[in-house]
């Protein structure tokens, strides 16, 4: 579904951020992607989501190439990029009404999903009368309400305390089933790479490449944090991160 052939990213001479990398992310499947700061990972959600140009290499989804942000494609942000001065609702909105979709069409999935999502008291609220938990439901909303087939999330439960971040990760779990959506995720944490992840993408070096493409699969079961089989992948992403 989302293949990655030979992708090279520049910023300048001499800045070579990505060299030649390719993968595979099959359809429904959900990969994360851990690596150290700075060696490329949002570089490369930005160029998945075509809101930046690789300099060599390509993208396709569904054999089609990314070369511009599109419907199909949904993206939360590290800091999930809400605007402040707008209610949950227009928030929620947003992305339609910049594709132009109906009023009544707007109001019916906006509808759909504050409820799916447990916010339906929340609507006329703006974002920071919300709690961590609900700002970040509300991000995830808002990539959802366009339907998309492919969710990209750049490290997005780092702001919360673990309860939530753990919550919200089932919510992930439940959504992406229920949703048959593909999903890639750039995090920080080990945990929540093994968890969300079927297959565990390891970054690094400069330019950045591909350490460890690890297996598991044991993760979509809500009950995997306890499982002994979740902390031998944990064991094993550890070393490839410290690997030299
Ligand atoms: P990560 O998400 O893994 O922390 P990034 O993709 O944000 O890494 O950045 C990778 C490298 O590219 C960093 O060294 C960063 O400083 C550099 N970089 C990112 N964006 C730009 C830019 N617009 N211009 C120049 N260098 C950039």
């Amino acid at each position: 579904m989302l293949a990655v052939e030979g992708l090279s990213k520049e910023y300048g001479p001499e800045t070579r951020v990505i060299d030649d990398l390719s993968f595979t992310v099959g359809r429904g499947a959900s990969l994360t992607i851990i690596g150290p700061s700075g060696c490329g990972k949002s570089t490369l959600l930005y160029i998945m989501a075509g809101l930046m140009r690789p300099t060599a290499g390509r993208v396709l989804i569904d054999g089609n190439e990314v070369v511009a942000p599109s419907r199909q494609v949904g993206f939360i942000l590290q800091d999930f990029g809400l605007l402040p001065w707008k209610t949950v609702k227009e928030n929620l909105c947003l992305g339609m009404r910049i594709r132009k979709m109906s009023k009544e069409e707007q109001e019916s999935r906006s509808r759909d999903i504050l409820a799916y999502l447990g916010l339906e008291l929340h609507g006329d609220k703006f974002p920071d009368r919300l709690s961590g938990g609900e700002r970040q439901r509300l991000a995830v909303g808002r990539a959802l309400v366009l339907e998309p087939s492919l969710l990209l999330m750049d490290e997005p439960f780092s702001s919360l305390d673990t309860l939530t971040r753990e919550r919200l990760q089932n919510t992930m779990l439940e959504i992406r089933s229920q949703k048959e959506l593909t999903m890639v995720t750039v995090t920080h944490s080990i945990e929540e790479a093994v968890f969300l992840g079927d297959s565990i993408m390891v970054l690094g070096g400069r330019p950045c490449n591909i350490r460890a493409l690890i297996p598991n699969p044991g993760a979509g079961d809500p009950d995997y944090r306890n499982r002994e089989q979740f902390f031998e992948v944990c064991r094993r992403v550890r070393r490839a991160v410290e690997a030299p």
